[in-house]
């Protein structure tokens, strides 16, 4: 099957909507079951301790990587703790510190405004809710989906570009469009699996699935469509696994 077509193992097409089977939903359990055996710890890598915090990751985390993040943060949180702390912060300094994650003075622009409208419209808190999370600056449904499921456990698909490449690849969407790709992800996978399933294609994409060589040959998802893409060779596949993400 080429990738960008439908898997009609998972969905149907009538006209041009495609339409998820049965079968399509037992084969989409099965292989996060298969992921959640190859990756028992896979989780939010970006280090956090509150709601606030991750929301601060995740608007740094855009075109940057969790462990460039990583590393900024413990200062960007021991410097402006609460959301009203960073409101009032120079924008200056708090580029500087983000520097090593790009975009400085867009981003520190999107947390100060962000913290700004933290304070003014809820309390100093984040919001539960992804209506409001999504009218902060700087935070798209795909930073909600990550606040939402990771601090607070409301089930979301977030649609980076490893959900994306790897939903594809699966044949569960054809859409490059995030929000087109969350709403087909989501019909396949029961809501309450959601946020984990996120974790484990996130996983899977940084460590097997990658861009450009996928480690078909060291991939446990026997059942994929795509398989072939990359190395099926057990050796050279291998050799292409990353055990920890760079990103
Ligand atoms: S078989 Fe290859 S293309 Fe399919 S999920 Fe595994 S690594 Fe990705």
């Amino acid at each position: 099957m080429a990738i960008g077509q439908v898997d009609p193992e998972v969905m149907v097409t009538r006209g041009h909507a495609p339409v998820v089977t049965d079968g399509g939903r037992h084969l989409a359990r099965r292989t996060l079951r298969t992921l959640a055996r190859c990756y028992p710890e896979a989780r939010c890598e970006l280090d956090h301790a509150t709601p606030l915090q991750l929301l601060i990751a995740t608007i740094l985390s855009a075109q940057s990587t969790d462990a460039r993040v990583n590393r900024v943060t413990p200062a960007l949180f021991a410097q402006y703790p609460t959301a009203a702390d960073l409101a009032a912060a120079d924008a200056s300094a708090v580029a500087a510190l983000i520097a090593p994650t790009g975009l400085a003075p867009t981003k520190a622009g999107y947390l100060i405004g962000s913290a700004q409208r933290l304070c003014t419209d809820h309390g100093g808190e984040v919001p539960r809710d992804l209506v409001a999370l999504t009218a902060l600056p700087g935070v798209g449904r795909k930073t909600a989906n990550v606040v939402l499921g990771t601090a607070f456990g409301v089930p979301g698909i977030t649609v980076d570009t490893h959900v994306g490449r790897v939903a594809r690849r699966l044949g569960w969407t054809v859409h490059s469009d995030p929000v087109r790709a969350e709403a087909d992800i989501s019909a396949l996978l029961p809501r309450r699996t959601w946020t984990q399933a996120s974790h484990l294609l996130i996983w899977h994409g940084r460590r097997r699935c990658h861009a450009r060589r996928p480690a078909c040959g060291a991939c446990p998802l026997r059942q994929c469509p795509s398989r072939g893409l990359g190395p099926t060779d057990p050796v050279v596949a291998g050799s292409l696994v990353r055990q920890q993400s760079r990103r």
